[in-house]
């Protein structure tokens, strides 16, 4: 994203805006700009503010003069006044910026929009997490702190040398050089995106230790980690899940039960 300085008026409206605090008035030429490193391309700035077609010149002008007799002369809050907010086309690999920023977006990998996972939300017609497994989410990142890829892949580069399975049908999998060693892409690992979800899936028995080895790397990396664990239940409900978590320090909710209601997508064996 660019701010365009011959209609940019620096009247601050678009600073809030921005998740990231990437946009900031420049007081050597007084416009916005925005830093390219921490912007992620989100388009919230461009899609969230009203746009108006003032002359930007005039504006100066007024906005000059209103502050020499000491009053204001600012725009609504949630308008840019001369539309000075220009999105840039994106090339590789900054457009993996905004495939994962922006929820408008479809994710190429998957057809889903924003961070592109389904997760085990619909694990009941799927089959992806079975009885004796575990499904994580693992996501990294969230407003105001985004997340590198180079911090993601040092964690994933930590749970496959923990044996753990990646989601093929995920983005972050679909990124890898290498997913039995949980490489991502090289030309990618400096980018910055708002958040990311890794699906891995481990045996029961696998739990703690990956939680713990999670809870390690948190400590390491320059984003936030939350994760989100969860399993199939046997026939008559009951799950040995739960009782894991608990012993882990960690609370366990029966959040959302699938009722198994919807149409198989994959055959069983
Ligand atoms: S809202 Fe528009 S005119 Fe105001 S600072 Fe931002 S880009 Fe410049
Ligand atoms: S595209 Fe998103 S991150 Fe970049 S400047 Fe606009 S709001 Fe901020």
């Amino acid at each position: 994203m660019k701010i365009d300085p011959g209609k940019c008026v620096a009247c601050g409206n678009c600073l809030p805006v921005c998740p990231m605090g990437a946009i900031y008035i420049d007081p050597a030429s007084n416009r916005a700009r925005i830093n390219a490193e921490e912007c992620v391309e989100c388009f919230t700035c461009y899609r969230g503010m009203s746009k108006e077609h003032l002359n930007p010149t005039f504006v100066r002008a007024i906005r000059k003069a209103a502050n020499f007799f000491r009053f204001r002369f600012d725009p609504e809050p949630d308008i840019c006044p001369t539309d000075a907010i220009v999105p840039e086309e994106l090339s590789w690999p900054r457009l993996v910026r905004r495939a994962f920023s922006d929820p408008q977006v479809p994710h190429e990998s998957t057809g889903i929009h924003g961070r592109g996972t389904a997760e085990v939300k619909t694990n009941d017609v799927t089959d992806r997490v079975k009885e004796g497994e575990a499904g994580f989410v693992v996501e990294f990142g969230r407003p105001g702190i985004g997340a590198r890829f180079r911090d993601i892949e040092r964690v994933t580069q930590a749970l496959a040398a923990l044996g753990v399975e990646f989601e093929s049908n995920n983005p972050v999998t679909s990124l890898m050089s290498d997913s039995t060693r949980g490489l991502i892409r090289p030309d990618i690992l400096n980018e910055k995106i708002l958040s990311a979800i890794v699906e891995i899936k481990t045996k029961l028995e696998m739990v703690p230790v990956v939680l713990k080895r999670i809870k390690e790397l948190s400590r390491e990396v320059g984003t936030v980690i939350s994760i989100g664990v969860s399993t199939r239940c046997n026939g008559v409900g009951e799950e040995p899940l739960g009782e894991i978590l608990e012993r882990e320090g960690y609370p366990a909710y029966r959040g959302k039960t699938n009722l198994g209601l919807g149409a198989r997508t994959v055959a069983q064996a």
